[in-house]
């Protein structure tokens, strides 16, 4: 009981704002209290979501480097095509709080996760889980510009920006403070379509991840509230010689279907296992930014149209749960060296990289996975492999009979590559980058497969 009180509490404290102006009266919020305190039975509390955005572009004056492509050995970009956001979506049942925070950057490094912790807690700001998951556009925040402890000056790889860091941590921390802000009472449901022909196997294997799938919340008279994407590939429509901070295909799919479906909705885009997906362009010969704009408006096309089949079919989730799984990383094993050489890795192999990767990665990770009746996000700390992400997604969803398991693609931190083994050994990029060795990626998809496979229904009590 002492354990409930504190939690009443601490849910007072931090989310005032939002008793006082969203929804509801604290009378209603002490209803579940107090009948838990005479033994029940409760009803049920609502579920709530918030959402928000915020403009993640860092200002001209920073001067800040595109992420993804060492061939722009970390100079500043010349301008802006189309802005870069971070949204959030607060997810509240009774006591419960996750926040999903998706973000138009290339990925997050170790740090950002427990430092943006540390701030929501300065704010007065609890939240039980958060998963961050980067849209992995190359035109935007570099990863390493992200990381304090980053005190290597190794331009292709990126520099640490402390003044950017800054900035897009206290982004990050008021686009949270906002969707807790915005809470209310919301019903779901979840849809999926496969798609052919939208992306690639980039090292020529077979195996892509052809499924759009999307969580549409509604607001209690039905007016949309948020839609979580998720299709699997590279946003790597845009080269390294466009130098314009931009969301690339995810940035116009969530601009395209914000504008398709209206309202105010907020779009969500997350990738899956991408680690060796490409997207396959629509209109092939058109210049970059133009390709880019045509796949995510297509992308957004054919997401409208699946949007509109959950049209009435939106409940109140009577499974909202989530997890998180810790797990002690495989020891790091030197990159083999790339079959074709690349400038980038002749200096690099020869000790930076090695010494960079042992003291920029951590020991120990997590995958957070959360569940909304049948969808369920697995949070992956990295750069997955297709297969890989196929493996847990039929494993997962066998284990909980969730129908719509999607992959949070380099969730939360980025770790590296992570492969098969079999690819692991056949060589290419992606092995110089899979810093676990080969048996990394299995080793990985073990943890977190035994971690999501236990969000199932609790089995009703025997008599
Ligand atoms: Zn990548």
């Amino acid at each position: 009981m002492m354990c409930s009180e504190f939690a009443w509490f601490r849910f007072e404290h931090s989310w005032s704002n939002t008793l006082s102006t969203s929804w509801s009266t604290p009378l209603r919020w002490l209803i579940p209290w107090l009948c838990l305190l005479a033994g029940g039975p409760c009803p049920a509390a609502e579920w709530l979501v918030g959402a928000a955005r915020i403009d993640l572009t860092p200002p001209a004056s920073l001067k800040a480097a595109l992420g993804g492509y060492s061939a722009r050995l970390s100079r500043p970009a010349q301008g802006v095509h189309d802005r870069v956001w971070a949204k959030a979506l607060t997810f509240a049942e009774g006591d419960k709080r996750l926040v999903l925070v998706t973000a138009d950057v290339l990925a997050f490094p170790p740090p950002v996760k427990p430092a943006l912790r540390e701030r929501l807690e300065r704010l007065g700001i609890t939240v039980d889980e958060m998963i961050l998951l980067p849209s992995h556009t190359h035109n935007s925040i570099d990863m390493l510009a992200l990381h304090p402890g980053n005190r290597f000056q190794v331009p292709q790889l990126g520099i640490y920006h402390p003044q950017l860091y800054e900035h897009t941590l206290d982004k990050l921390a008021e686009v949270i403070q906002a969707s807790g802000r915005a809470l209310e009472p919301a019903r779901a449901v979840s849809l999926r379509q496969k798609l052919t022909g939208w992306n690639r196997n980039r090292r020529g294997g077979l195996t892509v991840d052809p499924d759009l799938t999307l969580l549409r919340i509604d607001r209690l008279d039905g007016r949309p509230l948020a839609v979580v994407a998720q299709f699997t590939a590279h946003p790597t429509l845009l080269g390294a010689s466009e130098m314009l901070f931009s969301g690339d295909w995810p940035g116009a799919l969530q601009r395209s279907l914000e504008e398709r479906i209206g309202g105010g909705v907020t779009v969500l885009y997350h990738n899956g296992a991408q680690g060796d997906l490409s997207p396959a362009p629509r209109e092939e010969k058109a210049p970059a930014y133009e390709k880019a704009e045509a796949y995510g408006r297509a992308l957004a096309q054919e997401a409208h149209a699946l949007w509109r089949e959950g049209e009435g079919q939106t409940r109140r989730p009577t499974q909202f749960a989530f997890r998180k799984t810790t797990f002690d990383l495989p020891p790091i094993v030197k990159p083999p060296a790339p079959s074709a050489s690349p400038g980038l890795f002749n200096e690099l192999l020869s000790g930076t990289l090695e010494q960079m990767v042992k003291e920029l990665l951590p020991r120990t990770s997590h995958s957070v996975a959360l569940r909304v009746d049948d969808w369920m996000i697995v949070g992956m700390p990295g750069e997955f492999a297709a297969e890989l992400g196929r493996e847990v997604k039929q494993r997962v969803a066998r284990a909980t009979g969730a129908k719509h398991v999607v992959i949070g693609g380099l969730a939360d931190e980025w770790l590296s590559y992570f492969l098969t083994e079999a690819e692991y050994v056949r060589g290419g990029y992606e092995p110089t980058l899979s810093f676990f060795g080969p048996r990394g990626g299995p080793t990985l998809v073990e943890a977190i497969t035994a971690g999501a496979s236990r969000l199932r229904p609790e089995k009703p009590e025997q008599k």
